[in-house]
């Protein structure tokens, strides 16, 4: 049978992380047996319903390369793909009638007072109360003149107060609970929607899904799900709930953190990439058999095994992310690294200089693009910096041997002309070798004389090469300015 996965957001919103990580497995676990994958849309909730959030998702798929065979805008014969427009064709209410029929469900004209009035009881911190079947007992008749009155009313699951119903989850294996635990939950709402609860079953029953990935808050609702299949008699799909995705902390992923964003598109505009998102993304909850950790989405289908996806929460490793980050960015073809480059270096370079030199001197040096800014500035501008600088163990240099090395090449630098990177070096290395001391103990004080900065992404030649003549001649007689009025002299 050909694997049928879908992705079915709820246009509540902006797309998370999580939200995010269910659609690339379902896309993975497709793609991986040539499967197709599908998007629908669950908008029954007209009260979580937000304005653009559909958009977002159309957007979020295309950026990430997750394509859906099939959904509102790919019509692959299983349409309506929004389930608002399915209720419409009245599917929801034609199946919720079947199970009242069968015996497995029943309308449900109890109003807002009465249910505020049930016992309740809290769950893990949450309080939930039951419903008491107090509708279930309705005759025919007064159903009818309900109805005919145009009392307003849901339909129920029927769900016995005795025995136990199992279910079957591909990482969590059956699981079994007691039937009086699980609530008479409604299916069809007096909006005339149907829930999610109700709608989930019936459409990936009659949109032939056959495998269903989803986080797993939604594995205690699963055996009411179980017993609607089984009161139509139709096959459950393959269910694979997935892990908990947890922060750093160990707690629940919230939107943001101080460690940056977790909404995909707030993630790409702090300077991550879609395709590295997705793939530190496919780790969360995933591992390959090896150790390898970077694949482009190709090789994920690839190796995607979902019997591979753990049932411990994940930790989401933001350091982590931003090192895949710059792994992408180093593997990065060079014209497509300027293309997302230039406007950083441009936000702080205003100057006329070589933006593409800056930007291939940076490229393997940054985990996400905005890093650049930091790294370049100097370029514009001469930073304050502290004397102190020049000294440096390491390269046996200290303010005395630096303002004797800077005041011997200023000369040598004021009559050079090739101000390329090779011709200065050049020139440095004569005046190296006359003075028989090490490169660093010339390059390191020019270096901070032509930068400010204690970490550059470039050596002092190289530097030198974008500053140009004037620019760099001006820097290094700052340096010995600093330098002659400190007041260790
Ligand atoms: N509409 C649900 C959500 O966004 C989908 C859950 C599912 O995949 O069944 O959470």
């Amino acid at each position: 049978m050909k694997i049928r996965t879908r992705y079915a957001p709820s246009p509540t919103g902006k797309m998370h992380v999580g939200n995010l990580r269910s659609a690339l497995y379902e896309f993975l676990i497709a793609k991986h047996d040539g499967g197709d994958f599908m998007l629908r849309i669950e908008d029954t909730d007209r009260e979580r319903f937000v304005e653009g959030a559909t958009e977002i998702i159309y957007r979020t798929l295309e950026k990430t390369g997750l394509c859906h065979d099939e959904g509102p805008d790919k019509d692959g014969g299983y349409g309506p793909y929004v389930q608002s427009q399915r209720t419409k064709t009245g599917i929801y209410m034609k199946y919720a009638k079947e199970l009242i029929e069968k015996g497995q469900a029943y309308y449900c004209f109890c109003d807002k007072e009465r249910l505020a009035s049930l016992k309740t009881e809290v769950v893990e911190g949450k309080e939930i109360s039951m419903y008491d079947k107090h509708c279930l007992s309705l005759s025919r008749e007064e159903i009818e003149a309900n109805l005919e009155a145009g009392k307003p009313f849901v339909i129920r699951q029927n769900i016995p107060n005795e025995g136990r119903t199992t279910f079957h989850d591909e990482l969590y294996g059956d699981i079994t609970v007691e039937n009086v635990e699980l609530d008479d939950m409604i299916l069809i709402k007096s909006d005339g929607f149907p829930t999610y609860n109700f709608a989930n079953v019936v459409d990936d029953h009659t949109m032939n899904i056959t495998h269903v990935v989803r986080g797993n808050e939604y594995l205690s609702s699963s055996p009411k799900y179980q017993r609607l299949y089984d009161a139509f008699g139709w096959q459950s799909p393959v269910y694979v709930h997935l892990p908990l995705i947890t922060d750093e902390n160990h707690k629940k992923l919230a939107k943001r953190s101080e460690n940056g964003s977790y909404i995909f598109e707030e993630m790409v505009e702090q300077g991550l990439l879609p395709e590295a998102i997705v793939n530190y993304i496919a780790l969360l909850g995933w591992s390959p058999e090896d150790n390898r950790e970077i694949f482009s989405l190709d090789e994920l289908i690839q190796e995607f095994d979902y019997h591979r996806i753990s049932r411990s929460p994940a930790v989401f490793d933001s350091v982590k992310l931003r090192w895949m980050n710059g792994e992408y960015m180093k593997a990065m073809d060079f014209d497509k690294f300027y293309e997302m480059a230039e406007p950083y270096l441009k936000q702080v370079l205003k100057k006329d200089l070589d933006l593409k030199k800056i930007a291939s001197m940076v490229k393997t040096r940054i985990e996400v693009l905005p890093d650049i800014m930091g790294h370049v500035d100097f370029f514009e501008e001469l930073p304050e910096y502290d004397v102190a600088m020049y000294t440096h163990k390491k390269m046996k240099t200290d303010r005395t041997s630096s303002l004797e090395v800077l005041k011997e090449v200023l000369p040598i630098l004021e009559e050079q002309t090739d101000y390329s990177n090779d011709g200065l070096y050049q020139s440095l290395l004569k005046y190296i070798e006359e003075k028989g001391c090490k490169n660093g103990y010339v390059m390191w004080p020019i270096r901070t004389a032509v930068s400010g900065k204690q970490m550059t992404p470039a050596g002092a030649t190289e530097i030198m090469e974008v500053l140009g003549r004037e620019e760099s001649l001006k820097r290094i007689r700052k340096g010995i300015e600093k330098l002659e009025n400190d007041g260790a002299f």
